[in-house]
């Protein structure tokens, strides 16, 4: 339990730097925004939501489903989480996390594709969390609509390589997607050339998230 608390107190705290890094706004724009001032920001509780699927405290869903063990890297093919991974979107990840490298940022995955099944746990989890499936929209798609289960997204950790991928992801046309998620990226090919468009503040703006 002590290791637990630590680990969400560092996650906050490591949430709290990254926003800084990046500049992006803490809370959403608009919408709900009487939540947005509650004690444990929901990036700090969905932070740490990863880091229980990683280390396997999920039971029946394993690596087979989309779980990654610690320090999974963009190049790990035996790890189904990376391989099921769009292979444009993979190419482009390794390019830019070799880069990185010579910067000295490491790249890791804390979640890249993901079965129904993944998704669907963790839109419940995010129910029961949250209260509502309104408010668990604002942080977890359906199985339906992830750009996960498609094999179209992947969360960059830690929060330096997520500032790394923030300055330079466009020139591999890596883009961050929503506003409240700065480890999210998916491939927008078009932004080698004009930039990535601007985010949506959270999933619900997304007309891809409509159910
Ligand atoms: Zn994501």
């Amino acid at each position: 339990m002590r290791v637990a608390l630590l680990l969400v107190v560092l996650g906050a705290m490591a949430a709290a730097l990254g926003n800084q890094v990046l500049g992006s706004s803490p809370s959403p724009a608009s919408s709900s925004s009487s939540s947005s001032s509650t004690a444990a920001s929901p990036i700090d509780v969905r932070r740490s939501e990863h880091r229980d699927l990683r280390s396997g405290h999920r039971g029946a869903l394993g690596e087979a489903d989309g779980a990654v063990p610690d320090r999974t890297t963009v190049f790990d093919d035996e790890v189904p989480g990376v391989a099921k991974l769009d292979s444009a979107l993979l190419g482009a990840l390794r390019q830019a996390a070799t880069d990185a490298a010579g910067d000295g940022v490491q790249f890791v995955v804390d979640s890249g594709w993901r079965s129904p099944a993944y998704q669907e746990q963790l839109l419940q989890d995010a129910v029961l969390k949250y209260g509502s499936e309104a408010e668990a929209a604002r942080w977890v798609a359906t199985p339906n609509t992830s750009a996960h289960v498609s094999g179209d997204a992947v969360d960059v950790g830690p929060s330096g390589a997520a500032a790394w991928l923030s300055e330079h992801g466009a020139a591999y046309g890596l883009c961050q997607v929503y506003g409240n998620e700065p480890w999210h990226y998916e491939l927008r090919p078009e932004a080698i050339d004009h930039g990535c468009p601007a985010v949506y503040a959270d999933p619900t703006h997304d007309p891809r998230m409509q159910r």
